[in-house]
């Protein structure tokens, strides 16, 4: 479970996020959904403990920045970031020891094959593609088998299959219970995943949508009309 209650953060001068509050339960997808500079990625590096923020975040009911908190959630960035000197395996490896998740040799083999990167696995981090970099940091967000995971943008860079196989990694997430947040400007990325949608505009949830409330074809219309970008419909 994901709480975030009354969220500030200011860069500077500029409100990036205020006063934003949402819930995702367990089990649950919840999506920020917004266009460039709404303040997606605040919100997600605020809750990962990346920024100094106001306000109280929750991670299965401890403080976010906690230490039990941090034990039990995953954040994949929008720009991945690898260790120059470790190779795909070392990644996975000493993601493992640091959070002490007990991974067998065999479940990061077949967890490497479903991202495609068997033949990586003795290369290098800086010997990657963005793409090659995007799944292996999604792979590491995985073997800490997170109670609650953040995923900023996950499929921007991803080629066809890697997109179709996260896809079916959250649905498995959420069967088992996870929390999954993600966060996007293109609602036809998550159109199978979401639960509920957080629309963000300027720094404010503009609109809750739960799935039960709202058809797909009508969250798009919902998103154009509260987010004022009616007469601009590319790029959702
Ligand atoms: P995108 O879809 O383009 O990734 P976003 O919704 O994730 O956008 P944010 O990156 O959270 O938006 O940015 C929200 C606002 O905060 C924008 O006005 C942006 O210019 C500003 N901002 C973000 N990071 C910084 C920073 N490090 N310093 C100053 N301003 C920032």
């Amino acid at each position: 479970m994901l709480e975030v209650m009354d969220l500030t953060k200011k860069y500077g001068k500029t409100l990036a996020a205020d006063h934003i509050g949402f819930t995702v339960p367990d089990g649950r997808i919840g999506i920020l959904l917004g266009p460039n500079g709404a303040g997606k990625s605040t919100v997600i590096k605020s809750i990962a403990g990346l920024l100094r923020y106001k306000g109280m975040i929750r991670i299965q009911g401890q403080d976010a920045r906690s230490l039990e908190a941090k034990r039990s959630f995953a954040y994949v960035p929008e720009l991945p970031y690898m260790y120059d000197a470790l190779t795909v395996r070392e990644h996975i490896e000493f993601i493992t020891r640091a959070y002490g998740t007990a991974v067998t040799e065999e479940e990061a083999e077949r967890l490497l094959g479903r991202f495609e990167l068997t033949d990586k696995q003795e290369k290098l981090g800086n010997e990657l593609s963005k793409g090659m970099m995007q799944k292996v940091s999604i792979c590491c967000a995985l073997v800490i088998r997170p109670r609650v995971i953040l995923l900023d943008e996950p499929m921007v860079g991803l080629d066809p299959a890697a997109i179709k196989e996260l896809k079916t990694v959250i649905l498995e997430l959420k069967a088992d219970g996870c929390t999954v947040l993600i966060s996007t400007h293109m609602l036809e990325m998550v159109k199978e995943l979401w639960d509920v949608t957080f629309v963000m505009d300027k720094g404010h949830i503009v609109g809750t949508y739960p799935r039960e409330a709202v058809a797909d074809e009508d969250l798009e219309a919902l998103y154009f009309s509260v987010t004022g970008q009616a007469d601009r419909k590319e790029g959702i």
